[in-house]
């Protein structure tokens, strides 16, 4: 019994450090278990942790063939999670990319930015009182080029009326979405990725999907109003928030566009921070 004796010998060099020791690795791995928790991943780790358990169990028992095929399991395993996990790994570098260090400043000048919001949000008031559909993608660090691409380039100056008349349904540009890179409308009629989280509520189509999938993968914030309700929602970071009337939306696209300024806030304390515990997240 090898592996006990292992133990014992380890056990009786036990001191303070080794107690900091497995402290410092109980909190990596409660981290890192709370990040992938309720994701793909999470399934993963089970498995993985179960043949890694099998192993010595089959070794001990001799059954060569299931020990030869957990083996060659986790040899193979490596080139699989990177194929399966093929989005994750991207977006991750995604976001390491955009933590540059030479930050893009969004608007230069505050007053500049006030001004494009302030456009928005009268333009996003009417559509919702008309219940009018649209998509308003609001360009971040992350560039959005290839989404960009997609659709027709417009390239004029952020309007309140020419935002109100790309959505006037049955014209060419009001399906999809409309892209503003600073304080242009830089294209209309672009098509952005579906969001794959089946833990939306049912009810919202692929307006919403798709508002919530490009926030998924950059940095942006999609402005959507529903053409059956009129409701005004924002996605950020992956996340829908509901119900917002004109003042509401200002104060918290505000705050989202001043904070992402600032570079000494971490981006998951920012998120925390936009969000209060009145919005509604579905
Ligand atoms: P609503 O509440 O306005 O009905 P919804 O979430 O129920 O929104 P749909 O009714 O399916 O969504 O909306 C369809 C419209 O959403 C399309 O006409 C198109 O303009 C837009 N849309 C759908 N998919 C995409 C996409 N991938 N990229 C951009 N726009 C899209
Ligand atoms: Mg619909």
């Amino acid at each position: 019994m090898n592996e006990l004796n292992v133990i014992f010998n380890s056990l009786r060099g036990f001191s303070l450090y080794s107690l900091v020791d497995i402290l410092v690795v109980s909190y990596i791995f409660y981290k890192g278990y709370s990040l992938i928790k309720e994701t793909r991943a999470e399934q993963l780790l089970k498995g993985i942790i179960l043949i890694f358990l099998l192993i010595p169990i089959s070794d001990f028992f001799n059954l060569n063939m299931l020990l030869w095929i957990l083996e060659k399991t986790i040899t193979i395993g490596v080139i699989v999670i990177v194929i399966i996990f093929q989005p994750e790994i991207r977006k991750a570098l995604e976001h390491i990319g955009r933590t540059s260090f030479v930050e893009k400043i969004i608007y230069e000048d505050e007053a500049v930015m006030h001004g494009v919001i302030n456009e928005i949000v009268n333009a996003v008031e009417q559509l919702a009182e008309e219940k009018t559909g649209a998509l308003i993608v609001i360009e971040q660090k992350t560039g959005l080029s290839d989404i960009i691409n997609t659709g027709t380039k417009i390239d004029a100056e952020v309007s309140s009326a020419l935002l109100q008349n790309i959505f006037v349904v049955n014209t060419p540009l009001h399906d999809g979405a409309t892209i503003i890179r600073n304080d242009r409308i830089i294209a209309a009629g672009c098509f952005l990725p579906l969001t794959a989280n089946d833990k939306l509520n049912k009810q919202l189509g692929t307006r919403h999907r798709a508002g919530i999938g490009v926030t998924e993968i950059t940095d942006c914030l999609t402005i959507i109003v529903s053409e059956e309700t009129g409701v005004i929602s924002l996605a950020v970071n992956g996340r829908l928030l509901r119900n917002y009337d004109k003042e509401k939306l200002r104060t918290i696209l505000v705050k989202i566009m001043k904070s992402r300024q600032n570079k000494k806030i971490s981006f998951k304390e920012r998120v925390k921070g936009w969000i209060s515990k009145k919005d509604k997240i579905s």
